[in-house]
């Protein structure tokens, strides 16, 4: 038999409780799951299931209340802040709804960003960011700024930015709730071909038709895990 694939995440009885004033929120109450390499996840469930913040818990954007987190074999529940912002630009990759691109800067230089923070220089950094935008397929739009693209091009930029350091794991929060169907079926044939490049990629949508790309879905309810479907959808 085969080996099962390295795991590349995993949440040990994972909570989040927020207190605002007397009301607790226990937006994750108690999840524990493993995510292996290569495996394409998404996570639905109804508005307020906690869907992002266990995204954000993955994307080390957040910290839980209690349990543990393991990230590439290691535990990130008690890393100090330097140490937690370099794993993230190492090993993951983040995908918004609302593409979250710097305005100001150009197609290359809001690819460039995650080496910048990693202290790549630009000799370096300019080439890959011109070669993963020629990738997305916006090649003849280096020297565009956001405003000059349409949304689904803007989430094109925001893919090739999360490659940009070659993460294992890529994290998008609703990628394509933003886009008509036809540009959204666009970004996901694309998170397809990554997922079949060997990117694990871990999604939260609320559409079933988005949720089919998908190799595993997990239905969130009340902050716990309602249940795990493998395969393609049926
Ligand atoms: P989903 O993404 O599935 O819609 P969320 O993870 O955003 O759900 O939220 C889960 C629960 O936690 C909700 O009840 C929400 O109101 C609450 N919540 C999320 N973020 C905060 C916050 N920063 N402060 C207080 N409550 C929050
Ligand atoms: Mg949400």
């Amino acid at each position: 038999m085969d080996e099962p694939a390295p795991i590349e995440a995993e949440v040990q009885d994972v909570r989040k409780i927020y207190r605002i004033g007397d009301e607790t929120v226990n937006a994750l109450a108690g999840v524990s799951l493993q995510f292996r390499r290569g495996e394409f996840w998404a996570i639905l469930g109804s508005s307020g299931s906690g869907k992002s913040t266990l995204l954000n818990l993955l994307g080390c954007l957040d910290r839980p209340t209690s349990g543990r987190y393991l990230l590439a074999g290691r535990d990130v529940s008690g890393m100090e802040d330097d140490e937690l912002s370099h794993i993230r630009l190492r090993h993951l990759g983040f995908i918004f709804q609302n593409f979250n691109l710097i305005p100001q800067s150009t197609v290359e230089e809001n690819i460039q960003l995650p080496m910048y923070y990693l202290g790549i220089h630009d000799h370096e950094s300019l080439p890959r960011a011109q070669e993963l935008a020629r990738l997305v397929g916006l090649g003849q739009r280096l020297k565009h700024t956001p405003i000059q693209l349409s949304g689904g091009q803007q989430q094109r930029v925001a893919i090739a930015r999360a490659l940009a350091n070659n993460p294992n794991v890529l994290l998008a929060d609703e990628p394509t709730g933003n886009l008509d169907s036809a540009t959204g079926e666009e970004i996901m044939r694309m998170l397809g071909d990554l997922h079949r490049q060997g990117k694990t990629i871990i999604m939260v949508t609320h559409e079933p038709d988005i949720a089919a790309h998908a190799s595993c879905r997990l239905y969130m309810k009340d902050g716990r895990v309602e249940r795990i479907e493998r395969g393609p959808m049926s």
